[in-house]
């Protein structure tokens, strides 16, 4: 398969699309981004990488961060995690609060904000200076040392991240969160911060389709069944309550986030990243999706 006339196909037929959709503004630092940006990189299973559009500038990674710190807690702690989030679809918007009380404070799925910031809990009971950790993961993975966290961004959310402040607060009543809310509230909106490009992204990434195995160097990153399980709750609750939708439209594992990035596995194959900020109403990417069902289309690659 020619993936270059492919990706190169996508981009043409995605250009006159571009400017779609409305940028997250409920993060005032997130609110200016020029809406008019698209990318789309793909990383094969032999190393080689296939781009077109705006690929080497960073963006928030927002929520897609969740993946990099449940890959962290899975390998800490193993299956030892669904004790205190589960692993099913919420059905709901991404910051609800509503099914935490029925369900006793445990949250739905790590990919939710309420499951990410137990994640994210758990991660800081497990290391002694987390956003370190964090940093030296990602920058060894993407191989560039200059990828960090936004630091204007991790604040503009702290000082309005009412809701999120809201769920770690109900959590920890029912003694979901083990550290200090500031700490975990912190954490989270720092790792939710980071910026990456595409190309970032798919070097980042490729353990997931690639068995666990960082493609670059080799390494280990997760055993494959950890890794195998992470690509499930991808497919099952990675964009948000649209979850359903993308299966249907794209059917490939993936992770999104406000600020339009989305990553998507080809398990056993390739890694792909779209970033394009104009977000729909559950807030996925608009032209981001768009561009991969195309993908899907023009390579027949979805896992169904
Ligand atoms: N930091 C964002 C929030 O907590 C992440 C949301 C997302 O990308 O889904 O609202």
């Amino acid at each position: 398969m020619d993936l270059k006339r492919v990706v190169n196909s996508v981009y043409n037929e995605i250009k006159p699309s571009i400017g779609k959709g409305k940028v997250a503004d409920y993060i005032p630092a997130l609110a200016n981004i020029p809406i008019n940006k698209f990318g789309i990189a793909v990383k094969t299973n032999d190393g080689n990488i296939y781009s077109a559009g705006d690929i080497n500038e960073p963006f928030s990674i927002q929520s897609i961060s969740k993946v990099l710190l449940l890959t962290l807690a899975m390998d800490f702690i193993g299956d030892d995690i669904w004790n205190r989030v589960g692993r099913e679809p919420s059905g709901n918007p991404f910051n609800s609060l509503v099914q935490l009380e029925r369900e006793n404070g445990i949250p739905r799925n790590p990919f939710i904000n309420a499951g990410s910031l137990v994640i994210t809990d758990m991660v800081i009971s497990h290391s002694n200076d987390a956003k370190k950790l964090l940093l030296d993961f990602v920058r060894n993975l993407s191989n560039n040392p200059s990828v960090n966290y936004d630091f204007e961004v991790a604040q503009s959310e702290k000082e309005h991240g009412f809701r999120n402040a809201a769920l770690a607060n109900f959590m920890k009543s029912y003694g979901n969160i083990e550290n200090q809310v500031e700490l975990v509230l912190d954490y989270y909106f720092h790792h939710c911060s980071l910026s990456m490009s595409c190309i970032d992204l798919v070097n980042t990434f490729s353990y997931l389709a690639n068995s666990g195995i960082d493609v670059n160097s080799g390494k280990r990153i997760l055993s494959k069944e950890l890794n195998q399980r992470v690509n499930s709750l991808m497919l099952t609750c990675g964009l948000y309550d649209a979850v359903g939708d993308f299966a249907y439209r794209v059917g490939l594992p993936a992770k999104s986030g406000v600020g339009g990035g989305i990553i998507t596995v080809v398990p056993n194959e390739m890694i792909i990243a779209v970033w394009s900020p104009g977000l729909d109403k559950v807030g996925n990417s608009v032209i981001g999706i768009d561009a991969l069902e195309k993908f899907v289309k023009l390579t027949n690659k979805s896992i169904f």
